[in-house]
């Protein structure tokens, strides 16, 4: 197979080591004589590996000892609701910041269990700009702030933390490991796999140990964190080859200089991809530039019935899935962890070239 650059939102391109190794270890994994996919989650051989994946985790991320984390299934959405049925404990508000798609989604669902205070509102500039913190309105009785510091579908990444006397919740599913983190500035911190972790199947789940064993009664037993952190996330039988695949991707993020080291190379990504587009006439990014995000890169064409023969031409030079959100028109590159510098300069080179023939 020629080498093809996939520009997937999620579920998004692999390390191909990494997907080298899964091919490797596919028909037994260890000395198991059976695959990873076929031993049990209780058994020596996946205690290890669970263990294992957790320090590195939390080695790359410098997790504080007084942080669980749990290895769920459900996706980030699912988080929507097991948040606020952790976090209320008692109070009857919610702060949330609106800035795009998924952080509307959690807002619905935190609807059904409370008040919601939007705290901030990017509606108006259709997800392209995030107001300055010193404006949001936030409501002090309120249980926690809930925000999406990186909004896959517009492109829209926040370049600050929100400081706040109340736990600080954040939806990092598109933007965990693709750059460096303070993790004591957060109360929760959840993402899906399938972007920037692994597959799909896993919810990574990082708390501060006191948010924990405060669940709203006649909530489901498995939406309570506690249940998942007393049991070492194997109350029930958990994901188990996710859980291997992030075991392989944590690994080879340690092997290529952790976090830092993506971080270098993630904004170079971006770099060059932002500053081809705003070179051009051609193509056009909407976003402030100060919160374009580094990991999803929406970009559109001068003429919009260009926009087949372009998603045309790219598959033909092994660049795909490159068709932006149906909501936002264009393209979108999705440009996680596993997409190298490589892939972003024939993209770049493709898109001009392109302009050239049909500009
Ligand atoms: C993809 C995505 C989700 C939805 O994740 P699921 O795992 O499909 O539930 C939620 N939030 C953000 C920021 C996302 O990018």
């Amino acid at each position: 197979m020629s080498q093809v650059y996939n520009f997937s939102a999620g579920p998004a391109m692999l390390p191909k080591q990494v997907l080298q190794l899964m091919q490797q270890e596919l028909l037994e994994y260890n000395k198991a004589r059976a695959s990873v996919m076929e031993i049990s989650h209780r058994g020596a051989d996946f205690m290890e590996l669970a263990q294992k994946s957790e320090q590195d985790l939390r080695d790359l991320m410098n997790i504080p000892d007084n942080y669980k984390v749990l290895f769920m299934q459900g996706g980030a959405s699912a988080q929507f609701s097991m948040v606020p049925i952790n976090l209320l404990r008692g109070k009857t508000i919610a702060n949330y910041a609106h800035t795009g798609h998924w952080s509307k989604k959690a807002i619905a669902e935190a609807q059904r269990y409370c008040d919601v205070n939007i705290c901030t509102d990017s509606l108006e500039n259709q997800y392209t700009n995030i107001e300055d913190f010193d404006s949001w309105k936030i409501n002090q009785s309120g249980a926690y702030l809930h925000y999406t510091p990186n909004e896959t579908i517009a492109g829209l990444e926040f370049d600050y933390v929100p400081e706040v006397d109340m736990p600080l919740v954040a939806d990092m599913s598109s933007t965990i490991l693709s750059r460096e983190v303070d993790v004591s500035k957060y109360g929760v911190i959840y993402a899906g796999a399938q972007k920037n972790i692994g597959i799909s199947g896993l919810t990574i789940v990082i708390v501060e140990q006191s948010l924990i064993g405060h669940v709203v009664a006649n909530q489901p037993i498995l939406f309570d964190y506690a249940t998942q952190a007393n049991n070492d996330s194997m109350y029930n039988t958990p994901s188990t080859y996710p859980w291997y695949v992030a075991s392989r991707i944590f690994e080879w993020l340690k092997d290529q200089g952790g976090v830092p080291a993506m971080a270098k190379i993630n904004a170079q990504k971006a770099k060059t991809l932002y500053q081809a587009i705003d070179e051009s006439d051609f193509y056009s990014n909407p976003v402030a530039k100060k919160y374009r995000s580094w990991m999803n890169v929406p970009f559109l064409l001068a003429n919009e019935d260009l926009n087949s023969l372009f998603l045309q031409k790219a598959a033909e030079n092994n660049l795909i899935t490159l068709k932006g959100h149906r909501s936002v028109g264009g393209m979108r590159a999705s440009i996680y962890n596993a997409m190298p510098q490589e892939g972003v300069d024939v993209l770049v080179r493709f898109m001009q070239d392109f302009e050239k023939e049909n500009g």
